[in-house]
């Protein structure tokens, strides 16, 4: 059977599938992942620093001007930046019934943005921001256009975004919840990351269903764990099953 018949098959067949987007997402949208070798080696350029130092919550708290430089460049989408045909794909195989769950580790929350109902950011969410002090929260239009460091209106105190910066935790909650949803798929999608990528290994063992299908165009020998690897561009495979898959069961 072709690779994209089994793909079909398997998401007519399941009851429960997650998709797992990973960083390869962001280069649908023009913005590739800033653990890349090149775009890092961009940012350590530019601002001296690699972006492990720039995106921390050390940086934030004690050099908030630099901070919001670089958030405000390199993490919220700019103007022109739309989520592509792949994102607008996952909500379509989501409203086919075909896709039940989205988790991602994309704090620019592009599925949402497009409509997707059913997403679970592990990262955060660029548009939650609350202020340090009042708690007061803001989206993220509030913060791109905030001259420098984006303070509260009421207090006049800094705002954090409540994203996951490096060297933080991920919300325990948060990561319960998405182990469970894997443990109890039957089939994980696993979008846009080799299977030897912190994030996607960190989750992909807790997967007990009946498929692990990958697409993604780079390779890691721990690729092995699926049992189908697409690689071809995941813009190509999405728009091809919402051309080719029509709506699951009621
Ligand atoms: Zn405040």
């Amino acid at each position: 059977m072709k690779e994209m018949d089994v793909l079909r098959k398997n998401l007519y067949e399941s009851r429960y599938t997650v998709a797992l987007c990973c960083s390869g997402m962001l280069a649908e949208v023009g913005r590739p992942s800033m653990r890349k070798q090149s775009r890092d080696y961009e940012i350590e350029k530019k601002y001296g620093h690699s972006s492990e130092e720039m995106f921390s919550a050390a940086c934030f708290s004690t050099r908030p001007e630099k901070f919001f430089e670089f958030y405000k460049a390199e993490v919220l989408p700019t103007e022109n930046m739309h989520p592509g045909k792949s994102y607008e794909c996952l909500r379509i195989l989501e409203e086919r019934n075909l896709i039940q769950l989205i988790i991602t580790n994309n704090a620019c929350n592009y599925y949402s943005k497009v409509g997707c109902k059913n997403v679970l950011p592990l990262h955060g969410d660029i548009e939650n921001n609350v202020c340090i002090n009042c708690g007061k929260t803001f989206n993220a239009e509030y913060m791109a256009k905030s001259k420098g460091v984006p303070c509260c209106d009421v207090c006049g105190k800094l705002i954090r975004p409540k994203v996951v910066m490096f060297g933080e935790m991920v919300d325990n909650r948060m990561m319960t919840r998405a182990i469970n949803e894997i443990a109890k798929a039957d089939l994980l999608l696993v979008i846009g990351s080799d299977l030897g990528s912190p994030f996607a290994g960190r989750y992909v063992k807790y997967f007990d269903g009946r498929e692990l299908i990958l697409i993604n165009q780079e390779e890691s020998c721990k690729d092995r764990v699926a049992d189908l690897v697409i690689r071809r561009p995941i813009k190509d495979v999405l728009c091809e099953l919402v051309e080719t898959c029509w709506a699951n069961r009621e």
